[in-house]
C-alpha cells in the first residue's frame, strides 16, 4: 500500500525561473541514473529478493526514491512557472513536450525500462545498485555546479547527500551476506591470475607503460607477464 502526504521529504525553494537548468535537471527525473529509475529498480527487485532484511531496505530506499522524484519534479515545476512564454520556449524541449516534469532525460531521450537491473541474483543487483548511486551522485554533483540559485544548491546537495547515504547501505548489506560471488558456481582455476596483455611498445615508444598496483601485486596475485604465449600453448588442438 502506498499513501501520499502532500509535502516533500526536504523544502523545495526555487529562486529564479530558469528553464535551461530545468531541462538538465530533467536527467534526474527521467534520465538513466534518475529517481524515476532508482524507484522502479529496487522496488521490483525486492519481489526476488528472499533475505527478509536486505527486502525491507529496498522497499524503504524505493520509496524514498518515490520521494525524491517528487522533489525533481517540483524543482522542474518551479524553474519553469512563471517563465516568460519566450523563455521557455527557447527550450526546444518544454517548447515541444509542454512545460512540466517528462519521462525524458536531459536530451530528450525518452525513458526506458531496459535502464533497470533486477537479474534475480541478490549479490549481483547489490553491486549494480551501488554503481547506480554512484551515477545519481555524480549528475547531482554535476548539477550543483551548474546553477547560482541558493535554493536549487540546497535541494540538491541533500538529494547528492542522500545518493552517497544509498551507496553506503547497499555496501554494507553486500558485506553482510556470506556468499559474496554472484550465482552458484564457483570459480575453478585462474581466479588469482593477472594477464598483462596491454604491454608497453618495447622500446619506449609505446603510448603508456605497464603499471603495477593492488590489482596485480605480487603475494596476492601471479603476474602473467606473456600470457599469450602461455594461452596459445593451451588452446593448442592437434594438428591437422
Ligand atoms: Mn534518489
Ligand atoms: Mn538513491
Amino acid at each position: 500500500m502506498f499513501t501520499h502526504r502532500k509535502k516533500p521529504l526536504f523544502p523545495v525553494k526555487v529562486g529564479e525561473v530558469d528553464p535551461k537548468f530545468a531541462q538538465k535537471l530533467l536527467e534526474q527525473f527521467g534520465g538513466r541514473s534518475g529517481e524515476f529509475t532508482a524507484m522502479t529498480e529496487y522496488f521490483v527487485q525486492s519481489f526476488a529478493c528472499s533475505h527478509k532484511g536486505i527486502r525491507d531496505m529496498l522497499l524503504d530506499i524505493a520509496t524514498e526514491e518515490l520521494c525524491h522524484l517528487e522533489m525533481v519534479g517540483l524543482m522542474v515545476e518551479q524553474l519553469l512557472r512563471g517563465a516568460e512564454r519566450e523563455a521557455a520556449y527557447e527550450d526546444t524541449l518544454f517548447s515541444m513536450m509542454g512545460q512540466g516534469p517528462q519521462f525524458a532525460d536531459s536530451m530528450g531521450n525518452a525513458w526506458t525500462s531496459d535502464w533497470i537491473r533486477s537479474s534475480g541474483d541478490l549479490v549481483a543487483d547489490l553491486r549494480h545498485n551501488i554503481s547506480a548511486e554512484a551515477g545519481a551522485k555524480m549528475a547531482y554533483d554535476r548539477l550543483i555546479h551548474m546553477t547560482d540559485d541558493p535554493g536549487c544548491k540546497e535541494t540538491l546537495t541533500y538529494l547528492m547527500t542522500r545518493e552517497i547515504s544509498h551507496q553506503r547501505m547497499f555496501t554494507s548489506a553486500l558485506q553482510s551476506l556470506d556468499q559474496k560471488m554472484e550465482g552458484t558456481l564457483e570459480p575453478k582455476t585462474d581466479l588469482h591470475t593477472y594477464y598483462n596483455l596491454s604491454r608497453d611498445g618495447g622500446n619506449g615508444d609505446g603510448i603508456g607503460s605497464d603499471e603495477r598496483g593492488p590489482w596485480n601485486a605480487d603475494g596476492e596475485w601471479l603476474f602473467v607477464d606473456r600470457p599469450e604465449d602461455k594461452l596459445s600453448a593451451k588452446v593448442e588442438g592437434p594438428k591437422p
